[in-house]
């Protein structure tokens, strides 16, 4: 894992983090959580949002998983991935012997868009200086694009997702070459019954790749704090 002694704008080696398609460097400042403090960047989501949602789950973790950005129940609780959608990821972590508070899970986008609507292409380059320095100081063994946008995002170019869920490639992200699997966004699972199983077992895979995958009896130890 990389210790955050360098500006946000690059990593460890001093290369610059991407900044999406056609951007610069973005210059993002985390706190020690991860968190973003503020941002004001896009004037569409300042507006829509009740407030910025960062990713949760370990500053260190191997397994990174990557949506596209918070829906009206995150948007509410402040967290990612706890409505439908999340409802579905957790079946599959827990079917995959993982727990959810061991892994990481993070937005491309961490303001609602409104309407539910996809964030634009300005959006997205302009949350990349904090997607990218969050990768950066997790320096995860793989990372998991959750649907069709962030599979784009960060690979940089088209993807057909229900061909190619499943599939691993190596992409250079934030500064450096990552593993990622791509799979379909859980919410197609609930629009398309028969992805069910394929989403699954990419989320399986997830856990064998990333050397996470346990008994899920982990959580087990965690209830001794509550
Ligand atoms: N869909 C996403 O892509 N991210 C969330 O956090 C919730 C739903």
């Amino acid at each position: 894992m990389s210790t955050p002694l360098t500006p946000r704008s690059m990593t460890e080696n001093g290369d610059a983090l991407d900044g999406g398609p056609d951007e610069g460097p973005v210059e993002s400042t985390l706190d020690e959580n991860l968190r973003v403090p503020s941002c004001e960047r896009c004037p569409a989501l300042v507006e829509s949002r009740s407030r910025i949602v960062d990713g949760v789950g370990p500053t260190d973790a191997d397994l990174l998983f990557v949506g596209e950005g918070p829906g009206a129940q995150e948007d509410e609780q402040g967290e990612p991935f706890v409505g439908r959608s999340g409802d579905v990821l957790d079946d599959a972590l827990r079917d995959a012997g993982l727990v959810r508070a061991d892994v990481r899970i993070t937005n491309c986008v961490r303001c609602r868009p409104p309407d539910n609507r996809d964030p634009t292409t300005e959006e997205l380059a302009n949350c990349r200086g904090h997607l990218d320095a969050e990768i950066d100081r997790l320096d995860p063994e793989l990372i998991v694009t959750l649907g069709k946008v962030p599979s784009e995002h960060l690979l940089d170019r088209s993807v057909a997702i229900t061909s190619e869920s499943g599939e691993v490639v190596d992409a250079r992200i934030a500064g450096a070459s990552r593993r990622v699997l791509l799979s379909v966004h859980p919410a197609a699972t609930l629009y398309d019954r028969s992805q069910r199983d394929g989403f699954f077992e990419t989320i399986a895979r997830a856990g064998e790749l990333s050397g996470t995958a346990g008994d899920g009896s982990a959580g087990q130890s965690r209830l001794g704090e509550f």
